[in-house]
């Protein structure tokens, strides 16, 4: 992220190029993707949810994902009270997991974590338990600094909807998270990444809080390739997200050409 901002803010038209950036701190970016980037050669980027790594908080999807993966049957609170579900079949756990995702998605981070808690009470559950062996270790993220192939960005201590957030607790999520990769690393922070980072998850309050907190670049999950004109918007940058949904290359070959970009802005090529 460093050499893009470098070529970002040249005034030249710079050549074409690739950031590989890696959200949250997933072992399997350790376990997989280090060492391919290493086997190449190829830079990347690892954008920290520190609490995830400090095991003080959880990638709550990943932790229902198991859940409802391993349980034929789990007990709901709800405002009627507990219910039941039969989980014995995929298109059950399919349906529940969509419906378990979409409440927690838009739930304030208040009642998610209350309704977390109460899952796991009623379920005989621990969701930190279930996620650490999916999270990064810090003597990984050492081995992986000193490789000297990677570099960290900050994702926020636990992971919020920032733009839910007040302002101050919006700007803590930021500047702690950064505070602490700084301290662990021993090296500047100087990128972040918005999570979930669509823009019902980051605005304009969020980039201006990101220039503020000191980042000189922040990204966002919003469709695009990078362009001249994000010189202007260096707290508001696009990216192509390649997940389980578009695996494979044709797709990423077109993504790369930036015909999708267009696409997901109305046709009108604009800078985000
Ligand atoms: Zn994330």
């Amino acid at each position: 992220m460093t050499e893009a901002h470098k070529r970002l803010v040249k005034s030249d038209r710079p050549k074409r190029f690739i950031v590989l950036s890696f959200d949250d701190g997933y072992r399997d970016n350790y376990d997989n993707a280090f060492r391919i980037c290493q086997k190449h050669r190829v830079p990347m980027v690892i954008n920290v949810t520190t609490g995830f790594v400090d095991g003080t908080s959880f990638p709550w999807w990943d932790a229902i994902e198991e859940f409802v993966r391993q349980r034929e049957r789990i007990i709901i609170p709800t405002k009627a009270g507990n219910r039941e579900l039969d989980l014995s079949t995929l298109s059950a756990k399919t349906a529940a997991y969509g419906q378990l995702y979409k409440s927690l998605r838009a739930a304030n981070r208040g009642i998610a974590a209350d309704f977390l808690r109460k899952l796991e009470r009623l379920n005989n559950t621990d969701f930190q338990e279930i996620c650490q062996r999916l999270i990064v270790a810090w003597d990984m993220v050492y081995k992986m600094r000193d490789s000297g192939l990677v570099e960290f960005g900050a994702h926020t201590l636990t992971h919020p909807v920032l733009r839910t957030l007040s302002e101050a607790d919006a700007e803590h999520e930021m500047a702690a998270s950064r505070a602490v990769l700084a301290k662990r690393l021993g090296l500047p922070i100087v990128h972040f990444a918005y999570p979930f980072g669509s823009s019902a998850d980051a605005g304009a309050r969020e980039f201006a809080l990101a220039k503020r907190v000191g980042f000189s670049t922040a990204v966002t999950t919003c469709h695009g390739t990078l362009q001249p004109e994000h010189k202007a918007q260096l707290h508001a940058l696009p990216r192509l997200s390649i997940n389980g949904f578009h695996q494979n290359l044709q797709t990423i070959e077109v993504f790369l050409s930036g015909a999708t970009t267009a696409l997901a802005h109305g046709l009108r090529r604009v800078a985000m």
